[in-house]
C-alpha cells in the first residue's frame, strides 16, 4: 500500500513473521537516535526499499516492525558515523511531535524504541555472552542464563490536580523549554499505579489527592516512557516543592493558564479534557 493513502493507525499491523518476497517495503532509518528524512518531502514518510538501496547508507541492523496492508515496515540502523547522503537529512525525534499525524509518530518511536533495544541487549547483562533473536516475541535471549530481554518500557504515571476550577502545574527543573506541566513520575516496583500517584503528588507538592480517574495513556519514547494518564481532585495539604525535581508549582484558573505544554502530549491532553469539562 502507498503510504501517502495509507492510515496508519488501521492499516499498520505489528508482527514479528515478515511476508514472503513483497514487492514493496518501506525503511525507517535511524542513525544514533535521529530520524532519516527525504529533503523537501513534507509530511515525512519512511524510504521505500529502492530509495534505501540507492541512497548508499550501510544497515547495521535491520528489524521487522510490521506491515502496512501487507507492505513490510522495517527499522534499520545505520552507522552513527555515517554522513547525510545527498538529498537526505537526519531528525532528531523531538522534531516529529508536531510535525507529523499522531500515529506516525508512534510508529517512528517503535522504530527507535526497538533499534535501543537491540543495540542495550546483544549481550547478555549477567553473563556477557552474545544472545541471540527469539522467533516467537520481540526479546533477545541468553541461552546458557536462559534470560529474555525485552525492548525496556518504564511505566509512568502522569495526573492532572484539580481544585475547583484550578489546576496545579508545575514547572520541572529539568525540563526543555519554560512552560508549566501536569506532575509525572515513575513507577516504581512494587507499587500499582494509583500508589505511584499518591506517592509521586506527594512527594514532588506534598499534597494529599482523592478519586484518582483514569484518563488515556501515551507511548513516549523520550525515551522509553509509557504515560499513564490520571485526573485526580486535591485532597488535603499546602505546596511544599521537592527542589530537585520542581522549580516552581502553582495553582492556575482553568480560564487563566500560563504556557502550556505540547498538545501532541498526555499532559496537554489532560488539561484540554478538565478545560472541556469545565466548560
Ligand atoms: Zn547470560
Amino acid at each position: 500500500m502507498d503510504w501517502e493513502h495509507a492510515n496508519i493507525s488501521n492499516d499498520f499491523n505489528p508482527g514479528l513473521t515478515e511476508p514472503e518476497a513483497p514487492d514493496q517495503s518501506y525503511h525507517i532509518v535511524i542513525s544514533d537516535g535521529e530520524v532519516l528524512c527525504i529533503d523537501g518531502q513534507y509530511p515525512w514518510r519512511p524510504l521505500t526499499g529502492d530509495e534505501f538501496q540507492w541512497c548508499g547508507l550501510d544497515a547495521v541492523s535491520s528489524h521487522y516492525l510490521g506491515d502496512l496492508s501487507g507492505t513490510p515496515i522495517y527499522a534499520v540502523e545505520v552507522d552513527p558515523d555515517a554522513d547525510e547522503p545527498s538529498g537526505y537529512g537526519f531528525q532528531s525525534l523531538w522534531s516529529f511531535l508536531t510535525s507529523v499525524e499522531q500515529p506516525v509518530f508512534y510508529l517512528i518511536g517503535r522504530a527507535k524504541q526497538v533499534i535501543e533495544w537491540h543495540q542495550h541487549h546483544n549481550f547478555c547483562g549477567a553473563c556477557g555472552q552474545v544472545t541471540s533473536t527469539t522467533p516467537v516475541d520481540r526479546s533477545r535471549k541468553c541461552e546458557s542464563c536462559n534470560i529474555a530481554f525485552y525492548p525496556r518500557l518504564s511505566p509512568s504515571i502522569i495526573v492532572l490536580i484539580h481544585k475547583g476550577d484550578e489546576i496545579l502545574l508545575a514547572k520541572n527543573a529539568h525540563a526543555r523549554g519554560n512552560f508549566y506541566s501536569t506532575l509525572a513520575g515513575f513507577v516504581e516496583p512494587g507499587e500499582s499505579i494509583e500508589e505511584t500517584v499518591h506517592r509521586e503528588v506527594f512527594e514532588e507538592v506534598g499534597l494529599k489527592v482523592r478519586n484518582l480517574r483514569y484518563y488515556n495513556s501515551q507511548s513516549w519514547p523520550f525515551p522509553n516512557s509509557l504515560m499513564l494518564g490520571f485526573h485526580a481532585e486535591y485532597d488535603s495539604g499546602e505546596l511544599v516543592l521537592q527542589e530537585e525535581e520542581i522549580a516552581d508549582a502553582q495553582w492556575f484558573h482553568y480560564n487563566d493558564l500560563p504556557h502550556k505544554p505540547a498538545m501532541m502530549s498526555i499532559s496537554g491532553w489532560l488539561i484540554d479534557d478538565f478545560i472541556k469539562r469545565m466548560d
